[in-house]
């Protein structure tokens, strides 16, 4: 048997279906977010980012860095080892505390990425449950499907965002039985929120337990960065809350937060959590630093709604596909996996501007697209410029714009008086 040639094989066919991905190789610059140098085949070259999920630029924020070098200075490198053999560093219980305070609720549990968090929680929680029955929204993350998965627990999924397909489900299983409904807050590709208030009152009326998973919510949405949940005045109606400290906290890790009983039953029993190193306590003390900033600060989320909605006008006004979105998220439709492709290889080759295509399986086939995440420290001056570049861009590949597009006097001129009030004063 010839193996290589099997993993061979496997890159071919995502190569045939025009989806085999290439990463660049990137070095980002703290004092100049979004910008970082592009190390190319051909060379360094300095360009911008226009698709990370550090959304606030916390992860180049002084205080962050400060309290990572501090704690690192104080408590060295690493962990020393996982929580059930060499006990907990410090770091991590107080961002423990810091998290389930965020929330609202009793306790907190932290793992190494948002990934195993859900992973690990979703699985354990399923499976502690007798004969459970996860009901789950058709898009949630790959996270959220594994842990159901491992769970071996039965599931039904639910249309995106649908409540009275989800009722029709609820309304199916025996009263008596455990349930379990997992979604999302935000969900990140397409940039709608799930209507939590009616899936609350879903789990009231038929008494299911509630899981949400805020990853593109917290830090950003709520008025300490505790997510929609807490915008909404909803988190004490949701049972568990998962969150990530990797995108706008801008660190590493994952966590959970509820009630102090289903906390200690995860820490208790989920592998995913027991057979792991612990976060290094840098991560922890500059994860804690970040939620604590943003917990007091309000530009942040600010800025960040000010340029997002800045960036759909003016890409809008100039004829491009923006798809609708509620959120900071900017999906721009493509609809073609090597158009897709093409079309970022040419922003970063030709205008200096880095946007990853977002291709099948992250979101489904013919929907193909753009996904640009606009921080506070994206300046008007960058958005006009990624809104050229795209526009050139668009033209080169034929790729349609939206029909309202050409000699559009009346959109296109909204933004100029915009654009002149913001650098006048
Ligand atoms: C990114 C992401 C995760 C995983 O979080 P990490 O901390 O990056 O592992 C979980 N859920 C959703 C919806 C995500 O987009």
């Amino acid at each position: 048997m010839n193996y290589q040639r099997f993993f061979e094989e496997a890159i071919d066919q995502l190569h045939a279906e025009k989806r085999y991905r290439v990463f660049a190789n990137l070095e980002r610059i703290v004092g100049a977010f979004p910008r970082a140098v592009w190390h190319s085949e051909k060379g360094p070259r300095e360009i911008t980012v226009w698709c990370s999920n550090d959304y606030l630029g916390m992860g180049h924020h002084p205080d962050v860095i400060a309290a990572m070098c501090d704690a690192a200075g104080r408590m060295g490198s690493g962990a020393g080892g996982t929580r059930n053999i060499s006990g907990n560093n410090h770091p991590l219980v107080e961002l423990e505390q810091e998290l389930a305070d965020l929330h609202g609720k009793e306790a907190g549990l932290v793992f190494t990425s948002g990934f195993v968090s859900n992973e690990a929680a979703i699985s354990t929680i399923a499976r502690l449950l007798p004969n459970c029955l996860i009901l789950s929204d058709e898009l949630n993350h790959a996270s959220m499907i594994e842990g159901i998965r491992r769970s071996g627990a039965e599931k039904k999924i639910f249309r995106h965002n649908d409540v009275a397909h989800l009722e029709s489900l609820l309304k199916a299983v025996a009263p008596g039985r455990a349930k379990l409904i997992v979604f999302e807050s935000v969900y990140s590709m397409d940039g709608d929120i799930a209507p939590i208030a009616a899936i609350a009152d879903l789990a009231d009326k038929y008494n299911a337990m509630t899981y949400i998973d805020e990853v593109h919510a917290v830090g950003m949405y709520g008025p300490h960065g505790g997510g929609v949940t807490e915008r909404e005045g909803l988190a004490h109606r949701i049972d568990i809350i998962e969150g990530t400290l990797a995108k706008a906290f801008g660190m590493l890790g994952g966590y959970i937060t509820g009630s102090r009983a289903l906390i200690d039953a995860v820490r208790s029993y989920a592998p995913g959590f027991i057979f792991t190193t612990a976060l290094p306590p840098a991560i922890a003390a500059a994860a804690t630093a970040s939620i604590r900033h943003l917990k007091r600060s309000q530009a942040e989320r600010d800025g960040q709604q000010r340029q997002a909605q800045r960036t759909k006008d003016v890409l809008s006004a100039a004829g491009l596909p923006v798809m609708p979105s509620e959120t900071h998220i900017v999906p721009i439709l493509v609809g073609d996996p090597e158009l897709c492709k093409m079309a970022s290889d040419r922003l970063l080759e030709r205008h200096a501007i880095y946007i990853q295509p977002i291709n099948y399986p992250t979101v489904p086939r013919g929907t193909e697209r753009l996904r640009i995440t606009p921080t506070p420290l994206h300046s008007d001056v960058l958005i006009d410029g990624l809104r050229d570049a795209l526009m050139e861009t668009w033209e080169a590949l034929g790729i349609p714009f939206v029909e309202t597009h050409r000699g559009n006097v009346i959109q296109t001129d909204r933004i100029v008086p915009l654009a002149v009030s913001k650098s006048g004063g």
